[in-house]
Parts: C-alpha cells; structure tokens; sequence
C-alpha cells in the first residue's frame, strides 16, 4: 500500500489525481455486454472495472422464498479475487454480505416488483478492478443492467460517495483519499433526490453530512446524464442519436463540459418528448371536443330513459307440467353425453 501523502489538496484546490473537490472521476459505460443476461452493463469509473449482470424475472427455487404478491430482488455483490492489489479470498465475506444488503434495498423504491409475483429478479455485480467507491460503481452499473433487462422501474438510482480529506469534503473519493482520509459517506439516490443508501466511516459534523449530501447530489446528477445517454445511445431513435453525436456524447461523457452538455441535451429530448405527447389542441378544436361530448351526454340520457321502459323484469308463471318435461329432457339428454364419453 502507498504511503499517506502529505497533502491530498494543494493550494489550488487541485486533488492528488487532478480534480477539483467537487469533480466525479471520468465514468464511462456499456450496456448489453453480456449475451446470456437478461440485461448487463460494464461500467468503468477512475480505475475501477465493474460488470452487473441481471437475470430474471424468473420463477424462484426454491418455493418458500416466492412472495406471493412482488418478486424478490437479490443482489450479490462480489470483488474478484483478482481486483486488488493482494489477492483477495474468493467467497463471500462480511464486507461483501453487507454491501449486497444494503445495495439491493438502494433499489426498493424504484423496481416495480408488484408486477412480478413469486418471481426473482437476480443483479450480480462484480468488480474486476478495485481502486475505492466499488459499491457505487456497482449501484451505477446495477441500474443500467436493470433497464436493459426490461424490468419496470419508476426511475435511476445513482450512487457517489462523499469524504474529507486536509478538512475540505471531496466527492467521490479515490484510493489514498479512502485509506487515509477522515470520513468516506456512499450515498445512492433516486432521481428525486431521495436517498436509498448512507453509509458512513469516519467522523463528520452534521453541517459537513448535510453539506456532503448537497455534493454528493450535483454528484449524482452528472452520473443521471451520463446513465441517460447510455440509454439514448442503446434505445433511443435515429435522431436522438445525432443529438448526442453533435454533443459528443456517445464514446465517452467524461469531462465535466460534457457532463452539463449531456444533462441539458438529455433535458431537452426528454422535454421535446413530452411536449409531443401533451400537444395542446387549438381553442377550435377544443368546442368542438366539447360539442360532441355534450352531445354524446345527451344521446346517452335519452336511451337510457328508453332502456328503462324496455328493461322492466317480467316474470310468468311456469306450469309443474313444463317444468317436468324440461327435467325429463335433461336428463335424456345427459344419457346421450355419457354414451359419446365411453
Ligand atoms: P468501496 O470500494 O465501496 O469504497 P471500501 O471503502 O470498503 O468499499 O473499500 C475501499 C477500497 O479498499 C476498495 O475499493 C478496494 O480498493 C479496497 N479493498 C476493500 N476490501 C479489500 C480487501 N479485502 N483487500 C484488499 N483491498 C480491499
């Protein structure tokens, strides 16, 4: 392991690795890299390499882990024992239990699971190359890989983490600012801000947290861009495509000019969309709308009265005679059933 520098930022607020305290590492990401998942993504984030894989929806074994009314959503979270430095034990751990709990329930508000009953949906997040902040590379990579595998969600989920180191807070940490710094906060979040995922190791002032979490927010808005153009890129049309060509979008959305680029280009689509899909109509186009709905209501009126003469229940009176002979012809009839079934 390296030793602790001296100084993790200098007098220009400038980071050991070049950034400035409220600057994420260049992320880039590929979706549907996996032909045998249902939907997957390699996501690489600074140095860390990880890959998610989801599987499913598929019915779960065995049967008493099925909930009757949503489906389980299990997620396993697993560092390669070739992703540090100093091979790591394969197999489960403490560490690794604890993130998969934890990252699995960063996704409970958004996955519609209600329309899945007894089934499973299973997210495997692998990290192949480790260098600090691999569970929220992994909640980053996650949420791709459950889009591409079609499983209804109500939006993303974004994780970033937020430290301090030398006294200032930095977000997302890198390796030495990890080791050797004062606090590290990983936080996930939904698109509208709420969080799914805190953790904390070090110590904070409940100014620093509040502060951190505002970050950590512009943090997660720069990782929605760059989620929201992987999905352009995958499924979006022709012509959204050349949108996020001309922005530079496509290979790779890392510099932070082209962060804010992709978010108001993203913006812009998603409102160009919407305005298509709510166009108002014109005033005249509206009295005629209402003319005919006026003129439906009374049509509907006046049959209805009519029906109700109409509907009126009759009931006759049935001899004793009918009913026997109608039993009779029941019955005959039935013998004629039994005789074609043998
Ligand atoms: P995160 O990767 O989410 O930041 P930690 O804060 O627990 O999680 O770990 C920070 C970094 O320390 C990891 O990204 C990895 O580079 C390294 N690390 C974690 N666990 C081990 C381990 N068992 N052996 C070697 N390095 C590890």
């Amino acid at each position: 392991m390296s030793d602790k520098p001296e100084k993790f930022i200098d007098e220009n607020g400038i980071r050991l690795d070049g950034r400035r305290v409220d600057e994420i590492r260049p992320m880039t990401v590929e979706m549907g890299v996996l032909s045998r998942a249902d939907g997957s993504c390699y996501l690489e984030w600074g140095n860390n390499k990880v890959l998610a894989a989801v599987y499913g929806p598929r019915e779960l074994h065995p049967r008493r882990l099925q909930r009757p009314g949503e489906a389980l959503v299990r997620y396993r979270y697993n560092m390669a024992a070739f992703s540090v430095e100093d091979r790591i034990r394969p197999g489960p751990s403490r560490r690794s239990t604890e993130i998969s709990k934890v990252s699995g329930e960063a996704f409970e508000p958004v996955v519609m699971k209600q329309f899945y009953p007894s089934a499973v949906i299973d997210v495997f997040a692998e990290v192949l190359q480790a260098d600090a902040g691999t569970r929220t590379a992994a909640i980053n990579a996650a949420t791709l890989a459950l889009v591409d595998a079609g499983i209804p969600m109500k939006g993303l989920v974004a994780a970033c983490a937020v430290g301090k180191v030398d006294g200032q807070l930095v977000i997302d940490l890198n390796k030495p600012e990890d080791n050797y710094g004062d606090a590290d906060l990983p936080i996930a979040m939904t698109e509208d801000g709420e969080i799914t995922l805190l953790q904390m190791d070090g110590n904070l002032t409940v100014e620093e947290i509040n502060k951190g979490v505002e970050m950590v927010k512009a943090g997660c808005e720069q990782i929605f861009a760059i989620q929201k153009a992987a999905l352009l890129e995958k499924f979006g049309t022709a012509e959204e495509d050349e949108v996020l060509e001309d922005a530079g979008l496509q290979a790779e959305i890392s510099s932070e000019e082209n962060v804010s680029e992709a978010v108001e280009e993203v913006e812009e689509l998603v409102e160009e969309a919407a305005a298509e899909e709510t166009e108002v109509p014109e005033d005249e186009e509206v009295e005629e709308a209402e003319t005919m709905f006026e003129e439906d209501v009374a049509e509907f009126e006046d049959d209805e009265e009519e029906n109700g003469e109409e509907l009126e229940v009759v009931v006759t009176e049935v001899s004793e005679e009918e009913i026997t002979s109608e039993s009779e012809d029941i019955e005959s009839n039935e013998e004629e059933g039994d005789k074609y079934e043998q």
